[in-house]
Parts: C-alpha cells; sequence; structure tokens
C-alpha cells in the first residue's frame, strides 16, 4: 500500500537524505496505522505532535489506505504548520518557557518580547524538568545532558551563545515573530505590567523622570516602575531588529 508522507522540521533527521522536507512514496502493508508508519520510519511518537491525513488531523490509531497524503508535524509548532492548519478552529498552543540557570539574559529578552518565561539562577536540573513537564513549559537549555536524557518533550537546546543571538535563535525556531507583545511584561519577575497614572507612582519616582514622561506601568508583583526612557528607547531598537528577522528569515 503505498502513501505520501511529508515530515516537518527536525523530524526529518530520521529519514534518509532524499526523503527529507519532500514528499516521498512510502510503502506500508495494508491497514497500516498512523503509528505502524512511524515505527517503520524510526520516529519516536513522542516527537510528533500532529498528523493531518489529507488535511486533517489524525491520531497515531488511524488506519491509513492507498494514496493517502500523511504529514508529520513534530512537538513544537513551528511556520509549516500555522500555514496548514490555520484553518483549525481553535487557536495555536501559546509557548511558555522555563530558562535554565545560565540564560538569565536570554530570560529577560524573552520577558521583554512578553514571553511567559520562568527563571531563577538556582534552579537545578529536577526543578526545571519538573516544571517543564507539569507545566508545559519549554526547557531552553544549552545543556544537551539536561534537555535529551530525562524524557521531556518540550525542550530547546539553545546553540547560540551570545544572548541577542539566543533570543533570534527561539524566534525562529518556534517562529514566535506574529506572537511577540513587546513591553507588556515584567523583566525582572515575568508578571505582566499594567498601566498606572502618573499620580500613583510619583513618589517614587526621580524629579527629572516626573518632568518628561507622562506614562507609567507599574508591576503588580514586584512593583517595578516601568516608562519609555532612554533605556526603553534602546530596547525598543533591540526589539524591531529582533523581530524584522521575519523578513529575513523567509527571503531565504
Ligand atoms: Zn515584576
Amino acid at each position: 500500500m503505498e502513501i505520501l508522507l511529508r515530515l516537518y522540521e527536525e523530524l526529518n533527521e530520521h529519514l534518509a537524505p532524499e526523503h527529507r522536507k519532500v514528499a516521498f512514496t512510502h510503502d506500508s502493508r495494508e491497514g497500516a496505522t498512523v503509528a505502524d508508519v512511524l515505527r517503520e520510519l524510526g520516529v519516536p511518537q513522542g516527537q510528533v505532535e500532529l498528523v493531518l491525513r489529507n488535511g486533517a488531523s489524525v491520531g497515531f490509531s488511524q488506519s491509513l489506505a492507498v494514496g493517502d497524503r500523511v504529514s508529520i508535524y513534530p512537538v513544537f509548532e513551528s511556520l509549516d504548520v500555522r500555514d496548514v492548519i490555520a484553518e483549525r478552529t481553535h487557536p495555536l498552543r501559546c509557548l511558555r518557557f522555563v530558562a535554565d540557570t545560565h540564560l538569565g539574559k536570554l530570560a529577560r529578552y524573552l520577558r521583554m518580547l512578553g514571553f511567559d518565561t520562568l527563571y531563577r539562577c538556582d534552579y537545578d536540573d529536577a526543578e526545571l524538568a519538573t516544571i517543564s513537564r507539569e507545566q508545559h513549559r519549554v526547557l531552553l537549555s544549552r545543556d544537551r545532558a539536561l534537555v535529551e536524557e530525562r524524557g521531556l518533550t518540550h525542550t530547546w537546546r539553545v546553540r547560540a551563545t551570545r544572548p541577542r543571538e539566543q533570543v533570534a535563535e527561539v524566534l525562529q525556531r518556534f517562529d514566535l515573530y506574529a506572537e511577540a507583545q513587546p513591553f507588556t511584561r515584567c523583566m525582572e519577575c515575568n508578571a505582566p505590567i499594567e498601566p498606572v497614572t502618573k499620580n500613583e507612582v510619583l513618589a517614587r519616582l526621580q524629579h527629572d523622570t516626573v518632568r518628561v514622561h507622562e506614562r507609567f506601568w507599574r508591576c503588580p508583583r514586584c512593583e517595578r516602575i516601568y516608562w519609555q526612557g532612554s533605556h526603553y528607547q534602546r530596547m525598543d531598537h533591540l526589539v524591531r531588529s529582533l523581530l524584522r528577522r521575519e523578513s529575513s528569515e523567509n527571503a531565504e
């Protein structure tokens, strides 16, 4: 029984080079299920998020028929998935993160872009794994042993070494450009920040700040106050350049 397969993103690593990132014909026995085909390909079920059979989402136990077109997507949604399942009625999962102890700057950048990112400098590996598993947060780490050996499904091993390149890498890997909501989250503690009136925070501001700025936000958890000062201008420049990466990526 011949079916037409297409695997996406890192699932291609399981395939022979000539089958990577292209549709190819696969010969399976009559009545084979999605699980059977994955086994034949050597793709672990735990790495698969979504299987489309002739454009409709199906489970691993679905039996396949001659001529079916089957698209197999990894645990993380990327651009290809978005295109295919655009007609789905429910929104894509909102990705949240937990960052390893050596990724404090990356965590701050992700928060700056509005992404829910847990970080503490004293998490141990077991805590990071538990948070990822229980809260379905993507564990970000440069530690290969941590992301690959604890049976976690939501992980990304960060390749870049410099924080700005790390955040660009995460944006690209998870195709987060459209989801970014810059300056909506506290960079210190991750809580969503709220607008406040100048009067509410007047007593805590420097005279120069009061004189120049009118709009303020406050973190309800750690009480930090935000306004659009010179630091904001620099960060805004960075945010724009990070989110512009999208057009350059697509142009490739
Ligand atoms: Zn805060």
